[in-house]
């Protein structure tokens, strides 16, 4: 898109969050819980099963949640955002703090080969693969079995980063404090009766999730441009790295519009509710719309090349250069 055309659109967009529309979204979430938690302990198998379908829809929507707070958009409120993104956040096993930061490298450096940190991890992961035939095998096994490899490591990886020293020699305390936070909140959930009974129970649901962020999620920036630049793209050039997904049933209060995501890309402060209006800029003819099936279809590509260990040479090439870039600058 050009710069007139994404200054025209963006006048006619509202950057204002609507609480109304944020409480019934938190009402969905915890909706979403106890029909899930209570179903997850049923002997009924249907209403296991069931219950396995909605709880991992819960923590999904904590994800989206704490992605949305993660942009200071859910609630007009900062301090709001900021409470109610470490509650979801638990729902969705990650750091606060660190997937804001990680989450804002994203948008700062989309499409970047270097900057970029899922496009970093990615590479890195296509590296080791072409280099150790055991590497090789685990991938592919997993990629055979669908372990969500992607989706694990960086929920994983997310959760030693507050504690590690940085590039300046020194943690970042903002996310240290966010991971401890966190991690209190796990031990407290851990006391409350037939917690580790559920834990268990609901290892299916969890196993769901981490499937719908591998395979819907990070796939809306498979299959596009890299580049290397010492200058981030502008926000009008994001279509040409980001894909946005056609809508699903109860696309709103239940995946918060995150399929718009090329429009999410253009516009990040924007809230979720206002991001099928940017739909005009489809006039413009510079979205790619994918369905779901298909975003599955792009992943499955990108996994093969992964893992038969022919990355894009360049992107190699610049991945061998020891990067100063410190996860928290
Ligand atoms: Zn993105
Ligand atoms: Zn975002």
């Amino acid at each position: 898109m050009n710069r007139e055309n994404y200054i025209a659109i963006r006048k006619q967009l509202k950057f204002r969050s609507r609480t109304l529309l944020g409480i019934g979204a938190l009402l969905v979430n915890i909706g979403l819980a106890c029909a899930g938690v209570w179903s997850l302990q049923q002997d009924s198998v249907t209403l296991y099963l069931l219950g396995t379908i909605l709880f991992a829809l819960f923590m999904h929507h904590c994800y989206l949640l704490m992605h949305e707070c993660s942009h200071n958009s859910f609630l007009p409120s900062r301090t709001a955002n900021v409470v109610v993104g470490h509650l979801a956040a638990l729902g969705a096993l990650q750091p606060f703090y660190a997937w804001k930061i990680d989450h804002r490298n994203h948008h700062l450096w989309t499409g970047h080969v270097r900057k970029e940190p899922a496009t970093r991890r990615g590479l890195e992961m296509a590296m080791a693969a072409s280099k150790r035939k055991s590497t090789n095998v685990f991938l592919k096994a997993a990629w055979n079995l669908w372990v969500p490899i992607f989706a694990a490591n960086k929920h994983v990886l997310l959760w030693f980063l507050p504690f590690q020293k940085q590039d300046n020699g020194h943690i970042n305390k903002t996310a240290f404090v966010s991971a401890l936070v966190g991690l209190v909140g796990y031990a407290l959930l851990a006391l409350v009766p037939g917690a580790a009974h559920l834990m268990v129970r609901a290892l299916p649901a969890l196993y769901l999730y981490m499937l719908a962020i591998e395979v819907i999620n990070l796939p809306h920036h498979l299959e596009v441009e890299i580049y290397d630049s010492n200058r981030p793209i502008r926000f009008w050039e994001h279509d040409r790295f980001t894909k946005s997904m056609a809508p699903l049933p109860l696309n709103g209060m239940l995946f918060l519009h995150f399929n718009y995501h090329t429009e999410h890309h253009f516009f990040p402060s924007l809230p979720w509710h206002e991001l099928p209006d940017v739909e005009l800029a489809r006039r413009y003819n510079m979205i790619w719309i994918k369905n779901c099936f298909d975003l599955v279809i792009d992943f499955k590509k990108v996994w093969t090349v992964l893992v038969n260990g022919t990355p894009p040479q360049a992107a190699v090439t610049e991945l061998l250069i020891p990067s100063t870039q410190s996860f928290f600058n």
